[in-house]
């Protein structure tokens, strides 16, 4: 097989790098300003990643399946409450998940991290627990600490160690409970290295909670191989359909945390003057769950975990490496980054252009070319504004659906954009 795979020519330029998974989608035809349609480039799968066809085909599979979990005696309640286990094992599988840890199935990231805000334990003063996050944190990883009271926010940049080194230094001045990590920046792809971080805290005897929703589906996770604490992500970030998430990991402050959601599923036994609630992950999972997006949720995770990791990270970085190189070849467009030296970045490319609204330049991308970026500020407002793009910036992003073609053709379309003006 190695002597076959030898002989197939290797990709001359970026240009005839393949899609390494089939999307649904990607045949797509949007309409252009000047009349004419073209093939949409997606390249906003930072985003939400188009579903993966194996997806798309599992969810074809067991629509006509799914009636109520947990609850119903009926055999097709029975094949639900069975699909919807297995597929919350899968998941836990995918992130590396320990024996004794939890999986709780949640809408999406936002969902998980607000889930677990209400799980950290309160300090023996009653305060809440401190949790340490970074400013260059999506809010989602922000703005859910903030609320309970004990978030620090820390300057993350510079090189890769000084943001260790402040890391440490502010790990040893106060009790965290939990270190609040994202593990690749939404805006720049840029990651800190996770084993090294949790070894940190550890020492401090701080948690470590990852931000997984733009790490997970691009480079694979483990709870087990990192040592870290919790893991969130997204479902709609991992080539599934939107409404599903988890959050994975340690099981003692998810048994005794508030639970999520208030509602059916969730008890033991409520009385009028009080209610006895389950241990997790039943807990925080209230109301009728989302049985179909939980099983695509981990049909996706089925079909990343076959791919060869090594693959995954070659095509994702031959991409990547196109679009930095292509666009800051281009006059006045300048790449956003947050450390110096942060090493395998997943494929997400912010950049801005010199005196040109990166709005406009987005409705142009969109309107000329039928490509799709995000543009604004990413919901990472700290760090855009400390790094100087309080007007915002563009996005472009990749994942296992993206072809060397579409990159390509967005930076033509920048390149165009820059000199003949819009
Ligand atoms: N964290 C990061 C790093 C993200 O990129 C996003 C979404 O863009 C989120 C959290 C929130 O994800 P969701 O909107 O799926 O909850």
């Amino acid at each position: 097989a190695l002597a076959e795979r030898d002989c197939q020519p290797a990709a001359r330029t970026v240009a005839d790098v393949p899609a390494l998974l089939p999307v649904v989608g990607s045949d797509t035809l949007v309409p252009l300003v000047d009349g004419s349609s073209v093939t949409y480039a997606n390249l906003d799968v930072a985003a939400s990643a188009p579903a993966l066809r194996s997806v798309a085909d599992r969810v074809t599979e067991v629509l006509p399946l799914y009636a109520s979990v947990h609850r119903g005696a009926g055999y097709l309640s029975q094949v639900s409450t069975a699909l919807y286990e297995a597929s919350r094992a899968t998941i836990g599988v995918f992130v590396g998940a320990r024996p004794d840890d939890v999986t709780i199935v949640t809408r999406n990231t936002t969902d998980s991290l607000n889930l677990l805000a209400g799980c950290v334990p309160a300090r023996a003063d009653g305060t809440p627990g401190r949790v340490l996050v970074l400013d260059v944190e999506h809010h989602a990883n922000l703005l859910p600490w903030q609320r309970t009271g004990g978030a620090t926010v820390l300057a993350g940049g510079g090189s890769v160690a000084e943001t260790l080194s402040g890391l440490r230094a502010e790990l040893a001045r106060f009790d965290y409970a939990l270190l609040a990590l994202t593990g690749a920046s939404n805006v720049t792809g840029e990651s800190l290295p996770v084993a090294e971080v949790v070894r940190i805290a550890h020492d401090a005897g701080a948690r470590v909670l990852l931000d997984g929703a733009q790490l997970v589906p691009h480079r694979g996770f483990s709870l087990a191989g990192t040592g870290a604490d919790y893991v969130a992500f997204s479902g709609h970030k991992t080539y599934a359909p939107f409404g599903s998430g988890a959050l994975v990991g340690r099981r003692d402050w998810l048994d005794t945390g508030t639970p999520y959601l208030a509602g059916g599923g969730a008890v033991s036994q409520v009385r009028v003057d009080g209610t006895d609630w389950q241990p997790a992950p039943a807990r925080h999972e209230a109301g009728s769950p989302n049985v179909v997006g939980t099983v695509a949720l981990a049909a996706a995770c089925d079909a990343l975990a076959a791919l060869d990791p090594a693959a995954l990270g070659a095509h994702e970085a031959a991409l990547r490496d196109a679009l930095v190189d292509g666009l800051s070849g281009i006059d006045g467009v300048e790449v956003v980054t947050v450390w110096s030296d942060a090493v395998d970045p997943v494929g997400v490319v912010t950049f801005s252009v010199a005196g040109h609204d990166p709005g406009l330049v987005a409705a142009y991308l969109s309107a000329e070319h039928g490509i799709g970026v995000r543009d604004g500020r990413f919901c990472a407002h700290p760090l855009l504004a400390r790094l100087g793009y309080d007007a915002g910036a563009i996005r472009a992003s990749v994942g296992v659906g993206t072809t060397g073609a579409e990159v390509v053709r967005l930076v033509g379309a920048v390149r165009s954009y820059v000199e003949s003006g819009p």
